[in-house]
């Protein structure tokens, strides 16, 4: 075993570069590197190590010819032992040179080394491009946080950020900060409870968001506020959802949408260009109505071309969908001819979802004759081109049964897209391509409560046009609500808020509370827009999500140094896990047994 330095060693000894920084430039000066052995080769008289920090690799070389000694202590390293070394920078011949590394054209001559400690094996290979198995690296994540790929996209994370603390204080926002042991917020997800010890059979709920909190701040006078802060949702597990998450969220006072898309604007510029990214504003905007008719789906992908009803280029009579249903055209680039295999593929997976579909042109054109060119030219698809005709022609399903079929006709669309992304490679992940979608629903049925749900939060406002709406026809009124939409991911959402207590309290009924019920859960609320609450509205990000897609990665998991499993496990530190009998005790609570 390798001696190891006492435990006050690093007294006098600096760290003058990290491993990540020499280049040429600093041939013959003589430095000091820490960090872990990350590969090591022996050739017999000659001994090299890859000495890795957040920063990168240099390669260290220890000769037995210059120091027998030194030469007999690198030996005895190991992948992880933590080391300290001093030597000459030297240049690399040119045979040499390794230009996978920035550092690949120098390398140091080791004059001393430090062991500061040891490792046990690695449970897994640190190389970034070795696949491990998922729950490994989250039980052992302090050394999986420490492969070079996660060290990126942790200080990635910490650069947007700092980006996003910049601009928005640039922009005049306060950041400010709100409880996490509070009262239920309503997102529409199950809260964390924390029991209360001195009022017991009493429990704070974790936030959903700080909604009301910054609506509160508003009619404080803060004016513009701003917080990257952690949310709570008690949901299930997915690549894009974690119990907790980060928002950036942001409420500012006398807003018209208008403001809010020119303040998220350049913040999402800067925080792409941190990531290496260009993208230009204003983004496109779309309304809802515009996204199911053209994509099926509230979060569309903008890098495969939308789809198009067509039942008006059709016959009456034509009977390919149900009456007042849409007949929809589904164009997908540069797919070639596919096989019969593959086309029934997609019928059957469209059939799942309720479709007919119509995959062969040449026979519709039999059939109705001259029609198939009106929908290439409508489409724009090409004959090396997928186009697909989907109608629907049972029972309409649904409170707005033409978003029924549109939906399914999104799902089919990304199917196939993705499917073939091979052969059109459209769904390049660094083609960033952002969008508004402006208008939603006020409402959605929610089928298994059979009553109208808040599509975003029941704080947003309904359009003044449709005010009316909100008793006669729930279904088709619209809300002054928005979401930043990032290659069919949603990034965040907003909306400009309901500042009149009267207008809170019927949209309150609209969503089945009653006055009792609506002044038990927000009564502070209700009684805060009676004093001068001004207009206002705001939005919040997901900065999991944006990192994550910056980050080119696929699931937060990646940009969360410490997440927990789809079941909600700490694989790591085993939470959750029972509490004793006298932590129950003193919170007056008496487990019973789970109900199967
Ligand atoms: N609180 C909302 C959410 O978490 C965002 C907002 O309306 O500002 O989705």
């Amino acid at each position: 075993m390798a001696q190891q330095v006492p435990l006050d060693f690093l007294g006098d000894l600096r760290r003058t570069h990290s491993c990540g920084a020499l280049r040429a430039a600093n041939e013959g000066q003589r430095v000091v590197l820490m960090g872990w052995v990350y590969r090591r080769r022996d050739l017999g008289g000659v001994i090299f190590i890859h000495l890795r920090d957040r920063e990168g690799v240099t390669q260290i070389v220890f000769r037995a010819e210059c120091d027998g000694s030194l030469h007999g202590k690198a030996e005895m390293l190991r992948s992880e032992y933590v080391i300290a070394v001093e030597g000459l920078v030297e240049a690399r011949t040119a045979e040499n040179i390794n230009p996978n590394i920035p550092t690949g054209e120098v390398e140091i001559v080791a004059e001393k080394m430090w062991l500061l400690n040891t490792s046990e094996t690695p449970p897994f290979p640190m190389e970034e491009h070795v696949d491990v198995n998922e729950d490994m690296r989250l039980k052992y994540r302090y050394v999986d946080l420490r492969r070079p790929h996660m060290q990126r996209n942790v200080m990635l994370r910490s650069k947007i950020s700092l980006e996003v603390r910049n601009e928005l204080y640039s922009q005049g926002f306060l950041e400010i900060e709100t409880p996490f042991m509070t009262k239920s917020t309503p997102e529409g997800a199950r809260d964390f409870l924390v029991p209360s010890r001195i009022q017991p059979g009493n429990f704070y709920a974790l936030p959903q968001s700080p909604q009301i909190f910054k609506q509160l701040l508003m009619i404080s006078g803060y004016d513009k506020y701003f917080q990257i802060v952690r949310c709570f949702r008690d949901e299930d597990l997915r690549a894009d959802r974690q119990y907790e998450f980060t928002q950036i969220d942001l409420e500012m006072s006398f807003p018209q949408e208008e403001q809010i898309f020119q303040t998220i604007e350049p913040l999402l510029e800067k925080v792409c260009a941190v990531a290496g990214y260009t993208v230009k504003a204003p983004f496109p905007r779309m309304t809802y109505a515009e996204a199911m008719q053209g994509y099926g789906i509230d979060k569309p992908d903008l890098r495969l071309p939308r789809f198009w009803p067509v039942e008006d280029l059709f016959p009456a009579d034509a009977g390919l969908t149900r009456e007042g249903l849409p007949l929809v055209a589904i164009h997908i680039p540069s797919t070639g001819a596919l096989s019969r295999k593959e086309r029934d593929e997609l019928k059957d997976y469209g059939r799942e979802r309720g479709l007919t579909v119509y995959d062969d042109p040449k026979r519709l054109e039999r059939d109705f004759p001259g029609v198939v060119e009106k929908v290439r030219e409508r489409t724009g698809a090409g004959e090396n081109d997928l186009l697909l005709l989907a109608g629907w022609r049972d029972e309409p399903k649904g409170q707005r049964p033409e978003e029924t079929v549109y939906q399914a006709c999104g799902q089919l669309r990304l199917y196939a897209g993705q499917k073939y992304n091979d052969r059109h490679k459209l769904l390049d992940p660094t083609d960033f391509r952002f969008l508004w979608v402006l208008d939603f629903p006020m409402f959605e049925w929610n089928d298994e409560d059979s009553r109208w749900v808040a599509a975003h939060h029941p704080f947003t406002s309904p359009k003044d046009e449709d005010l009316e709406k909100l008793t006669t026809d729930p279904a088709r009124c619209r809300a002054r609500s928005y979401d930043i939409v990032l290659n069919g991911v949603e990034l965040g959402s907003g909306s400009i808020r309901i500042h009149r207590q009267d207008i809170q309290s019927q949209v309150f009924s609209a969503v089945g509370f009653s006055l009792e019920e609506a002044r038990a859960k927000f009564g502070y609320l209700l009684d805060a827009l009676t004093y001068g609450a001004p207009p206002h509205g705001g939005i919040a990000l997901g900065l999991d999500r944006l990192v994550m897609i910056l980050a080119g990665e696929s699931s937060i998991r990646e940009v969360i140094p410490f997440p927990k499993t789809a079941k909600g496990t700490d694989l790591m530190s085993e939470a959750p896990s029972p509490a004793n009998e006298r932590q129950l005790r003193e919170l007056g609570i008496q487990l019973r047994r789970p109900q199967s």
